[in-house]
């Protein structure tokens, strides 16, 4: 996985890994192997498809605080929430991080609904994960993806603009993952107080 700081992937894992054998532990992958034990194709299957990773970030240069925006990715599709070229996102976006099992519990701007930083830190998946859920459109019913709240491409937003659009609700997660949990976008309470870093 990857994201702009990651992303992406394929939902498809779970379903075709191989019925373990009689008497051994038959609990889902991601509550019984460690980060490091998942194969690639189960690792990549962690990705729920919300985007939110994709959208542009600042950081406070003195606190080190991180500071979502609803700017997004060059590369992200705002209806999908998917990269658009996945394969070579890393070429065509340098800053693009590849989240991988040890750098995932150093990175720190992750969002909250996040399936690895989840993972990381010892919780399990919302029942809107396409892995819980069996389907790929409950992170987007559920309101966790992007999708509906791109507000503009980093292309048009130069750097001295982008606190202008800083948002709270990719940090956050809808109380319990209601189904009614409302998309919304709130402006940040507050704006960094020193000149950002910007972050994709
Ligand atoms: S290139 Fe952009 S859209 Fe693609 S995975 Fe990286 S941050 Fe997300
Ligand atoms: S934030 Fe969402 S899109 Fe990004 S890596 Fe995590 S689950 Fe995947």
């Amino acid at each position: 996985m990857i994201a702009k700081p990651p992303r992406k992937p394929a939902s498809a894992a779970a379903s075709s890994a191989p019925a373990p054998p009689a008497g051994a532990d038959e609990r889902p992958f991601w509550q019984r192997k460690t980060l490091s034990e998942m194969t690639d194709a189960e690792w990549e299957s962690l990705c729920d498809g919300c985007g939110r990773c994709c959208l542009n970030k600042l950081e406070d240069e003195d606190t080190g605080r991180t500071f979502f925006t609803d700017v997004a990715c060059r590369l992200l599709d705002w209806n999908t929430c998917r990269c658009k070229d996945y394969r070579n996102r890393q070429k065509k976006v340098p800053d693009c991080v590849r989240l991988t099992p040890r750098n995932v519990r150093r990175i720190v701007w992750l969002p909250p609904t996040c399936a690895y930083d989840l993972l990381a830190k010892g919780r399990d998946l919302y029942w809107w994960h396409p892995l819980v859920s069996g389907d790929p459109d409950t992170v987007h019913t559920a309101g966790i993806s992007v999708r509906g709240r791109v507000r503009a491409g980093e292309e048009t937003v130069p750097d001295e603009e982008l606190e202008n659009y800083i948002v709270s609700w990719p940090g956050q997660v809808p109380r319990s993952g209601s189904k009614a949990a409302a998309p919304g976008r709130k402006p940040a309470a507050a704006a960094p107080a020193k000149t950002p870093v910007r972050r994709s």
